[in-house]
């Protein structure tokens, strides 16, 4: 083969085509096809020497071996450039290092000054990163249309200039109609004058979130949350904006705060509305009676007929008693079967209004034509008489309640000075209760706390037992009530503490995974003032690892002394406790008061764990508190969870951990460390965690909880 001719400058061609840079590919054919010339990143690309590859065939070079351009295709692009005609296509090339390139390739013919073809010129570009980010760019692109959440672009003089699906769905428009406003068009808050200040605003912070209200098309207002972020960029500056509707949010809470003040079952004011709304009677009316009303050996009637029944008596006597009173007296269900009158200003002494109700509960009750007859019993308390605080007023009209009941019940009884100690029966647990420590009458039984995520036991709480040698056991919610009258809880919480942080020493010595021991803390011990420093040293000098003990508290202890309650939590989590509120959902749970709490975690009373059979609404409340909890970034632990459908509602809407019978009830340790070493949890399959958004639960039928089989 001739030597290619002299007006071609071969050296310099082959300069410029090795300096070309490591992505792009050149080289020389002759007329014959035969690669005569290929540059350094071209070799490089296939791991070859000059001497392997030149004097070659061009379509039999390695470069097409691995190639996706067909061999019909490359052969009629070289009978085509003999012709004088340019062609370009994309092609996907294999490398000696195995990475497969994208490019750009091109064949060109080469003229001589008597306009025939003398060379072909093969060239490629690597355009992968360019095809990668363009890639990308459909991905992204894709995930902002799908989001849930509407998302706009906003230019610096307010226009809308892109919005997803989501956004026309949220303003009731097509995206062409929506991207013809202002920013002063769907925000209530802002307008044009507005604009420019709030566009600075962004420019300066670099990002912005508050609450507002949007426009939907159809003039109604949406509340929403917005977090808005500026994207600066070498050729434009815009906002990108993230629309959160707070509909469902709002409804939820208004939900919840119907929940945590009134009683579902009655639909009266419940114990926490009770003490609201006593406290302002109190403060404006003169005289005020209060009565608390219990049905008599209503146990009874429960166990007997059955809840349904039991529950269609409580609604008939909350009936009867809300309509005997005067419209402006308060009717409050404090407990199960306890009711509270309270009456501004009495028309006529207290006992007559109490002989009225006594008379209406004991008309017979007819329930499903079953005739059930029922009495109770009334304790008065008036103010100021017998005080002038909501507390003492309840506690004195319980007083003269359980007098009414000794004296046999079914009657009312007037608060008479008595100190409430003299209540024989709780006199009695009193001085047993102080026996109870030194005797070793107490002891501790753990319930597990499991993980919903993985389905593992993560921790355990320490829960009070109380076995009296001739009143047998006694329930905490018995006997705590009276250990913290009396301050005897000091002692025994301290006991508690000891107890339970040896347990816990004891199995980690043991060797057994990491656990959690919590704790109930009680109000009388939150106001020592060396509590935290006390905790501290116990775990200091047993060697426990603070991050494997918590403590948990209820809303209503700190209230009696908030500061050093709060500063308490504050020294323990600075530890590594972890801070649990209990009960969340009764007595005064509140939600804007849960953000100023130190707290980890949420424990979700068992009143308000939903089962799969619960209404639409009231998951939907769970689901709002789960979500406030979580944006607060704190966890969430749901209490008494019963059944598995329990468990698996729960897991689907992304509640963190758990504790109740279905998985195990409070046990001696010994349970609790075979438990442990058998590796028991919740079937994975259970907890299958899909975003159960917007569709029906589907429940896994089956939630074997046996040894770890993993
Ligand atoms: P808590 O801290 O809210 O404890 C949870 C209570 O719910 C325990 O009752 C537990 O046995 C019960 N429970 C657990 N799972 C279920 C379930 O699935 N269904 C139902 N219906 N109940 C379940 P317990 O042991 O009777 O304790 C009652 C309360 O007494 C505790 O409520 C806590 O406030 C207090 N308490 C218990 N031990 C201590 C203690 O050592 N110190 C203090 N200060 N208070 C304690
Ligand atoms: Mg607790
Ligand atoms: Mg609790």
């Amino acid at each position: 083969m001739a030597s290619p001719p002299s007006a071609i400058p071969e050296m310099t061609l082959q300069e410029v085509m090795d300096r070309l840079g490591p992505s792009i590919f050149a080289g020389l054919l002759d007329t014959d096809g035969i690669l005569r010339y290929a540059n350094q990143a071209a070799l490089q690309a296939i791991g070859s020497t000059p001497e392997q590859v030149l004097g070659r065939r061009f379509d039999t070079t390695p470069w097409w071996k691995a190639c996706d351009l067909s061999q019909s295709r490359l052969q009629q692009a070289m009978a085509g450039a003999l012709r004088g005609e340019a062609s370009r296509f994309d092609v996907r090339v294999a490398t000696a290092s195995g990475a497969a390139l994208s490019m750009d390739f091109s064949l060109l013919p080469l003229f001589g000054p008597d306009g025939r073809v003398l060379w072909l010129i093969p060239s490629a570009r690597d355009v992968s990163e360019r095809e990668q980010a363009q890639h990308q760019l459909q991905l992204t692109r894709h995930a902002v249309e799908q989001a849930s959440d509407a998302l706009l672009q906003v230019g610096p003089d307010g226009a809308l200039r892109d919005a997803n699906a989501a956004a026309c769905r949220l303003f009731g428009l097509e995206r062409e109609q929506l991207l013809r406003l202002r920013v002063p068009d769907i925000d209530t808050q802002i307008d044009e004058t507005r604009w420019p200040q709030r566009w600075h605003e962004l420019y300066e912070r670099g990002s912005l979130r508050f609450e507002t209200s949007v426009r939907h098309q159809e003039g109604h207002e949406i509340p929403a949350d917005v977090s808005i972020s500026l994207v600066k960029s070498d050729t434009e500056t815009f906002a990108h904006v993230c629309i959160d509707d707070l509909r469902e949010r709002r409804a939820a809470e208004r939900r919840i705060r119907q929940l945590l003040q009134f009683d579902e079952l009655t639909g009266l004011p419940n114990r926490q509305l009770l003490f609201e709304r006593l406290g302002t009677i109190l403060q404006t009316s003169a005289q005020t009676a209060v009565l608390v009303l219990e049905l008599d050996r209503f146990k009874r009637i429960n166990d007997g007929l059955g809840p349904t029944v039991g529950d269609a008596v409580l609604r008939e006597v909350a009936q009867r008693i809300a309509a005997t009173v005067r419209s402006i007296d308060l009717v409050a269900r404090r407990d199960g079967d306890e009711f509270v009158i309270v009456m501004p200003a009495p028309p006529l002494p207290a006992l007559h209004m109490a002989q009225a109700l006594l008379d209406i509960a004991a008309r017979p009750i007819w329930i499903e034509e079953q005739e059930v007859h029922i009495t109770c019993s009334i304790g008065i308390a008036t103010a100021p008489a017998d005080g002038d605080h909501a507390d003492t007023l309840l506690r004195r009209a319980n007083a003269a309640l359980h007098q009414a009941k000794l004296q046999g019940r079914n009657q009312a009884s007037v608060y008479s000075g008595a100190p409430h100690d003299d209540d024989p029966e709780r006199l009695a647990l009193e001085i047993a209760l102080r026996h109870a420590l030194r005797d070793e009458q107490l002891d501790l039984h753990y319930q597990p706390q499991v993980d919903l995520v993985h389905g593992r036991i993560v921790g355990v709480e320490a829960l009070l037992r109380w076995q009296h040698p001739t009143l047998g056991r006694i329930a905490p919610d018995r006997f705590i009530p009276i250990a913290e009258e009396t301050g005897l809880i000091v002692a025994i919480g301290d006991w508690v503490l000891r107890r339970a942080i040896d347990q816990a020493t004891d199995w980690q010595r043991a060797g057994l995974p990491p656990l959690r021991m919590a704790v109930n803390l009680s109000a009388r011990q939150l106001l020592q003032p060396d509590l935290a420093r006390r905790i501290e040293g116990l775990l200091a000098a047993a060697g426990l690892d603070p991050r494997l003990f918590g403590v948990e508290v209820t809303e209503s202890m700190l209230i009696a002394n908030f500061d050093q309650a709060v500063q308490h939590l504050k020294a323990l989590r600075a530890l590594g406790v972890e801070v649990s509120l209990d009960d969340f959902g009764t007595g005064y749970s509140s939600l804007s008061y849960l953000r100023r709490l130190p707290v980890d975690v949420v424990k979700i009373d068992r009143s308000l764990v939903p089962d799969v059979t619960a209404l639409a609404e009231d998951v939907s409340i769970t689901r709002a508190i789960i979500t406030m909890a979580h944006q607060l970034q704190m966890k969430v632990l749901a209490e008494g969870v019963e059944s598995e459908g329990q468990a698996a509602l729960l897991a689907a809407n992304q509640c963190d951990q758990m504790q109740g019978y279905w998985f195990s009830s409070a046990q001696p340790a010994a349970v609790v460390e075979t438990m442990l070493r058998d590796g028991l949890r919740i079937d994975p399959a259970l907890l299958d965690r899909r975003d159960q958004r917007g569709s029906d639960l589907q429940v896994p039928r089956r939630a074997l909880h046996g040894p770890d089989r993993q």
